[in-house]
């Protein structure tokens, strides 16, 4: 966070031109915010710092300027006197699903402060929605969107694209570029050879690769392939263990029955659970060198793998479910059925497992590898947007700092002169009690306020269209 100079600012001004002195951040107004705004006496809160009594001014959709309360401001200026309230960056839910979903996912990520997400299954009508969003047509997050799922023989994911051999591999790849993903996305049953030549196609096609760890490749080997992001800690408890290599092998011995490869799955993560319960610190800290040296970051997905961890009716009466149309209320119940413990030795076991992989999140955390905020919202009691401030309370009851899972849920974003002006007003100070994330006075983003008002009738609306019928769910899952 760098304080603006008065030479800056006149040097903004001068670029925004006639500009200054149009209808400002008018609730409502689709346009670009073209004039200047000047949030007064807030604290700035970002990865990089804290200010206290500071002044934000906002022009065509970016910060202008940052600096104290006297602040020069340009004439015709709009000034929103917000003392003692608290501003972040717009947040960024990294692993989401369902963006399709235009009157309930959007709308329910930009009430909660969410600015971007990052679709994991992608498809054409979503590049074309990205767009739509990017050229203001439709009003939501910023979105970033994935490849379709691509998995090796006997996926679990009904509608994934299936790549038997390395040119196979090659090929998705060549689509998914062509199809216009911004990143491919990899799942759990890619062998060593398909993995590798994926990666190689990914760096001749200047495109990234992001997904499960397969069950098949070792975390830190597809981290050396140049995997960018592993969700859900998958990988994690196995590649930290003293017993990494008995039960890398009891998975190569394990039959695969091609008619419930769910099973098999299934055991892969009791293999899992085994070797959470054998962690190796100095393992840790070989595995954070590398994937600090990639540039790999984990995205845990927490909150997902949190329901997935309990019994199946724990979360089914969140009362946000009001904002989910009926047809998830047996969606989810049912998607549910296959994972969640049932015996109280069941139950004990995936708490504790769950909890182990929480401090081995932090661990790598604390050891330098970046960590994600992702939802997987479209999971099970999973909420667009809503979750994503029951991931930034699990990152930091894991042991991250409150700015450290901040960092996590903004991307590194900084409240700095030129970035983009996608702001979140607080009534309360996130790095005291980081539950102040969901204290949300107003949402600023595409030159919009979304004020108390204006967030109340967007959550009305939400809850109106989960009455309507809903059309079949096209991708749901992990
Ligand atoms: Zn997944
Ligand atoms: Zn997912």
């Amino acid at each position: 966070m760098t304080d603006t100079t008065r030479r800056e600012v006149l040097g903004w001004l001068a670029g925004l031109g006639a500009a200054a002195g149009m209808g400002l951040l008018a609730p409502g107004r689709a346009a670009a915010l073209t004039s200047v705004t000047a949030l007064r006496g807030v604290t700035l809160v970002d990865a990089t710092g804290t200010r206290s009594n500071a002044t934000i001014v906002l022009a065509d959709n970016k910060i202008l300027a940052v600096g104290s309360c006297d602040l020069p401001l340009p004439r015709g200026s709009t000034v929103l006197d917000l003392a003692g309230k608290f501003v972040i960056p717009g947040l960024w839910d990294m692993h989401v699903h369902g963006a399709y979903s235009e009157r309930i996912t959007l709308p329910l990520c930009l009430v909660n402060g969410v600015t971007g997400i990052r679709e994991m299954w992608g498809f054409p009508p979503l590049y074309e929605l990205r767009e739509r969003i990017a050229r203001g047509e439709v009003f939501g997050p910023e979105l970033v969107v994935g490849s379709s799922i691509i998995d090796g023989p006997h996926s679990t994911l009904p509608g994934a694209v299936i790549v038997s051999t390395p040119d196979e591999g090659r090929q998705a790849v060549r689509d998914a570029k062509t199809q216009g993903a911004d990143f491919v996305k990899v799942y759990s049953y890619l062998d060593r050879a398909t993995l590798t030549a994926i990666a190689d196609e990914c760096t001749r096609q200047d495109i990234t690769f992001a997904g499960h760890c397969s069950n098949h490749v070792a975390l830190g080997d597809a981290s050396d392939l140049g995997q960018r992001t592993f969700e859900h800690m998958y990988g994690l408890p196995l590649a930290t263990s003293t017993r990494e290599t008995e039960l890398r092998q009891a998975i190569r011995d394990l039959p695969l029955d091609p008619a419930n490869s769910f099973a098999w799955f299934k055991q892969v993560l009791e293999f899992e659970r085994q070797a959470a319960a054998s962690h190796s610190r100095s393992k840790t800290v070989q595995l954070a060198k590398r994937l600090r040296r990639n540039g790999s970051a984990l995205s845990p997905t927490m909150v997902a793998m949190r329901v997935y961890s309990s019994p199946a009716d724990r979360f089914a009466n969140d009362p946000r479910m009001k904002y989910m149309p009926a047809f998830y209320r047996d969606f989810w119940r049912d998607g549910l059925k296959n994972w969640a413990p049932v015996t109280p030795q069941e139950i004990r076991q995936q708490a504790e497992f769950f909890k182990r992989r929480m401090e081995q999140v932090a661990e790598m955390h604390s050891h330098g590898v970046e960590v994600l905020l992702g939802t997987d919202a479209g999971n099970p009691y999973v909420f667009s947007g809503f979750s994503v401030h029951d991931e930034l309370e699990l990152l930091v009851e894991a042991g991250l700092s409150p700015r450290a899972a901040l960092k996590a849920g903004t991307r590194g974003a900084a409240l700095t002169a030129g970035a983009k002006a996608n702001l979140v007003v607080l009534d309360g100070n996130p790095l005291a009690d980081i539950r102040n994330t969901q204290r949300i006075h107003a949402v600023l983003t595409r030159g919009r306020v979304l004020g108390p008002a204006e967030r109340t009738k967007m959550l009305a609306d939400v809850e109106k269209a989960a009455q309507e019928p809903f059309p079949t769910v096209q991708r749901a899952c992990c």
